[in-house]
């Protein structure tokens, strides 16, 4: 049953929430395949939600920074669309793909495009464009992310980024693969470099629940500045709501029922359009790559307070 229909003031429910995932401990295990994320506690666990003006609650870890890995694909996509608008889907498509986040099955039966900007072959193509645009792409990021959360200190984790490095031929193989079909205009070594600098940014729920704020606000960027089209960021939300879990995004938009993104660090944020934006972290992560008490969270989140998008 829903606690309150309009809350004007997500405190109560937030609390509950933690209250309610303390009572049942998840099951999940943090990311093994890069080393420095293996290390983290699988029982943290932090969320926040921010509303349009920037007023944000928090409960738990909320301001502990975390690894944002491919969380940070989300906010890659709106600059580079905000640059070359339609031209980037000429180089990547929009359909889930059913398959892990970093297979390279796809990839060859079409062609050398892949399927969506949030795969990492995706997010390789779309990195490749803005650090062609920008001539720094992991750079833009970091400005934008520490503009809209308003925290100067964001920054990357360089242990993160050089675990990355060091353990990264599969992103290695999609980069080269992606290369011999014309689909990559940088050398594919600078394009890791800039590829793992981005995952490996590290930052709290609180300012990635403020600064995905651009979302709710239908394109507008927290200093009243326009980022994207109302009709684009509508594009980014509607790319997450069918593309932002890995290969769960159907069980997700289910369970949650909201554009969401999320990264092996054991981060996911979410969008509810015009009215708030969430972050939620928590580093144990299901079979599919999926935070545990993330999901769980935000699955009793869009009940209790019965804002979703359906
Ligand atoms: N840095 C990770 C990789 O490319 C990102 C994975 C993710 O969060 O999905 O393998």
């Amino acid at each position: 049953m829903a606690i309150m229909s309009t809350p004007t003031t997500f405190q109560p429910v937030l609390e509950r929430i933690a209250e309610e995932i303390e009572r049942t401990p998840g099951s999940g295990r943090p990311a093994d395949y890069i080393p420095a994320l293996a290390a983290c506690d699988p029982r943290r666990f932090g969320m926040a939600v921010a509303e349009p003006d920037g007023t944000v609650y928090g409960v738990g870890d909320w301001r502990e920074p975390f690894s944002a890995q491919s969380i940070t694909k989300v906010f890659t996509l709106a600059l580079d669309l905000a640059r070359e608008g339609d031209a980037l889907w000429e180089h990547v498509g929009r359909e889930p793909s059913g398959n892990p986040f970093n297979s390279l099955v796809q990839l060859e039966y079409e062609n050398g495009i892949p399927r969506n900007p949030f795969i990492n072959a995706g997010a390789l193509v779309v990195t490749d464009r803005l650090h062609t645009r920008t001539g720094d792409a992991a750079g833009e990021l970091l400005d934008f992310l520490r503009a809209e959360s308003g925290n100067p200190g964001l920054t990357y984790d360089e242990e993160v980024a050089a675990s990355e490095t060091a353990h990264g031929d599969r992103n290695a193989a999609l980069g080269h693969f992606m290369a011999s079909y014309g689909n990559i205009d940088n050398p594919v070594p600078v394009l890791l470099e800039q590829y793992f600098r981005q995952c490996s940014v590290a930052a709290s729920c609180a300012d990635l629940a403020l600064a995905t704020g651009f979302l709710a606000r239908h394109g507008i960027r927290a200093d009243g500045s326009r980022l994207l089209s109302r009709s684009q960021a509508k594009q980014v939300n509607a790319v997450m709501l069918t593309c932002g879990t890995y290969d769960a995004a159907g069980d997700f938009a289910y369970r949650v029922g909201l554009p969401g993104k999320s990264g092996v660090g054991g981060g996911i944020i979410a969008v509810v359009p015009g009215r708030c934006t969430l972050c939620v972290w928590s580093p144990g992560l299901d079979e599919r790559g999926n935070s545990v008490a993330g999901v769980a969270a935000l699955d009793r989140f869009t009940t209790l307070t019965g804002l979703s998008v359906f």
